[in-house]
């Protein structure tokens, strides 16, 4: 049975870091967080991509145990071309190419409606809300977005806000996004619009939780060997949605932990160029890493 639903972009990424470049490797919002949420949970993934997609993605993805029954395929996959300067918080976008996601329409199979953890990764909100529309009640409901969809579809973006419990973003974006640089002023702009929680994502440092009347501050991990943070935000995402529908606790002080698990999972995503690094990936070095996660908090 599977009991986290994701929702977002299955890609071929092209991208260029101070570290090396690689070509249509397999990128995309849904696929980091299908493999985040793997290491916690039985992901099932709603996307699309095109005919020109490589089987053995498609295989790596099934041998995580992520269900593909609402993988579309149709035309050529969305494809994204991305580059890093020295500074490695800020992804620039080079070249968007939606191709099949132009069309796409997200249709949730009759078997995933119950599932009761929902992502909205990043993707047309529109296919967002189109999801949120076809689930049974969801228990708890995570969104995503970034820049592109700010800037092109602001209006379904406000109304998916509207419908969900956690709102994840980064620094930048919370700030174009609630039109204020305050970062405390953006995230009392999302609670009154109705989420409970807002976690903005500050790259290499860290990342904040805003509730009605409490504030946490996750510390970034001190990486030395960092070479693409592409799918940094997304693993984060997934890795906690993952660990909420494992421990069923949706508590502030578990939202906590699940923060910290967010940030070990991406924080070994920025290890190496695509999903390398996730591939490799075992349980036994994200507890490791989390542990050292704790003894950084210790004061
Ligand atoms: P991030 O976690 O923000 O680094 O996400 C990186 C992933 O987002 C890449 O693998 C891209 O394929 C994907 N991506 C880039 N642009 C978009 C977009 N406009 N909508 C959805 N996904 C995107």
């Amino acid at each position: 049975m599977n009991d986290v639903l994701v929702i977002g972009t299955v890609a071929l990424d092209t991208i260029e870091t101070p570290f090396g470049k690689v070509e249509k490797a397999l990128g995309g919002s849904a696929t980091y967080a299908s493999f985040a949420a793997s290491f916690f949970a039985t992901p099932a993934l709603i996307s699309v991509v095109g005919n020109d997609f490589p089987k053995e993605y498609i295989e790596l993805m099934r041998k995580r145990s992520i269900s593909l029954d609402g993988l579309k395929i149709i035309g050529k996959t969305f494809h994204w071309e991305g580059f890093y300067e020295y500074d490695m918080n800020e992804a620039k976008t080079r070249k968007t190419e939606l191709n099949s996601l132009e069309h796409f329409k997200a249709d949730v199979p009759e078997k995933f409606k119950g599932i009761k953890y929902v992502f909205l990764a990043n993707i047309d909100p529109e296919q967002q809300l189109e999801t949120l529309r076809q689930m049974n009640k969801p228990d708890f409901v995570v969104l995503d977005t970034m820049n592109f969809w700010i800037n092109n579809k602001k209006k379904y973006l406000i109304n998916v806000i509207k419908k969900v419990d956690v709102l994840l973003l980064n620094d930048g974006e919370a700030r174009q996004l609630f039109n204020t640089i305050n970062l405390v002023k953006a995230a009392n702009s999302a609670l009154s619009m109705g989420v409970k929680a807002v976690i903005i994502k500050k790259g290499e440092h860290g990342a904040l939780l805003f509730t009605k009347n409490k504030h946490f501050s996750a510390p970034g991990y001190p990486l030395e060997n960092i070479k693409d943070p592409t799918g940094c935000g997304d693993s984060f995402g997934g890795a906690f949605v993952g660990y909420l529908s494992k421990t069923k606790d949706l508590s502030e002080k578990n939202l906590r932990k699940a923060i910290v698990y967010g940030s070990v999972v991406a924080s070994h995503n920025a290890e190496d160029f695509g999903l390398n690094r996730l591939k490799q990936l075992k349980m036994k070095d994200i507890e490791k890493r989390y542990k050292e996660f704790q003894d950084i908090r210790e004061f």
